[in-house]
């Protein structure tokens, strides 16, 4: 999409307010959804063609003004539950609030869920518009939903107990548990990596990286961003012993069925990037622009 389009697109958040308002009242057809209409590049003129402007413009979201994202939030620095507050935090839920704030829409958070749950949701539809989980952008997951453009780049790491002298060598078998969580790209690295170790999947890292600390499991393989921040922040005594070069990177799923909603995504998040608000959120979680 074109710097002109975007600018457009953001305009016609406004412009089209009240389109939005007569359409989500006179429609009747479905009382969940909102038909969002943002914009109407054709009208506007500037070049665009109608199919472009459908294509770009169009979606339709579950609440009416709303983002509704879901994730697993036990996954620190990137989601978590503010103990105090109740309300959850972390780099992807500033990037929902800014992608929210760049398409005129309030965000909205469900409560956590398993992270193999989160694409099928999103495939379902009705519950959620977006899942905003870490989740890397992967061939498989396409099939099932739409990933937007990349927004972070990862990697997967091996973590085990300080002192317990472990090697991807000596874990590569049938009495050392693998703990992962469920799911997740590092479930498939160690299955494919360590195929003789008994693979253990789990629902989140915290209980993952828990089992390690008192014994329960031999080692975790998860995304190397996570256990850099969990090893620093709160599981002193486990220690990464291998770094490895999956060259991942994550993106926002949406549904097939709302090509509209992943153009306007992909839109917010080129202009997060080209206004400085992605560079913000990435020193507030990672003390640098990543
Ligand atoms: N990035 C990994 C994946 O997409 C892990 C994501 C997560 O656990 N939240 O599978």
């Amino acid at each position: 999409m074109s710097q002109i389009s975007r600018r457009q697109f953001l305009q016609g958040g406004t412009l089209f307010a009240g389109t939005l308002a007569l359409t989500a009242c006179g429609g009747g057809a479905n009382e969940d959804a909102t038909s969002t209409q943002v914009a109407d590049e054709a009208a506007a003129g500037e070049g665009a063609t109608a199919d472009e402007a459908v294509a770009t413009t169009d979606y339709t979201t579950v609440e009416e003004g709303k983002l509704t994202c879901i994730s697993n939030l036990f996954f620190p620095p990137f989601e978590s539950m503010n103990e105090s507050t109740g309300e959850p935090e972390g780099f992807d839920i500033d990037v929902s609030k800014s992608l929210a704030e760049h398409m005129g829409l309030e965000v909205n958070w469900l409560p956590s869920q398993d992270f193999d749950t989160l694409v099928p949701t999103i495939k379902n539809g009705g519950k959620a518009d977006v899942a905003i989980a870490g989740m890397t952008i992967t061939d498989k997951r396409k099939e099932e939903v739409d990933m937007s453009d990349p927004y972070v780049d990862s990697n997967q790491s091996i973590v085990i107990k300080s002192g317990t002298d472990e090697t991807a060598e000596t874990l590569d078998d049938a009495e050392k548990v693998i703990a992962v969580q469920s799911g997740t790209t590092g479930q498939e690295w160690a299955q494919e990596n360590l195929p003789n170790a008994t693979i253990k999947p789990l629902s989140t890292i915290i209980e993952a990286m828990s089992g390690v600390q008192t014994g329960l499991y031999n080692a975790v393989v998860c995304d190397l961003p996570v256990s850099k921040y969990q090893i620093k922040t709160s599981y002193t005594d486990l220690e990464i012993i291998e770094e490895i070069p999956t060259g991942e990177q994550y993106g926002i799923a949406v549904s097939k069925d709302n090509p509209g909603l992943l153009e306007a995504v992909n839109s917010a998040l080129a202009a997060m990037e080209s206004d400085g608000s992605m560079d913000a959120i990435e020193a507030e979680w990672f003390g640098s622009a990543l």
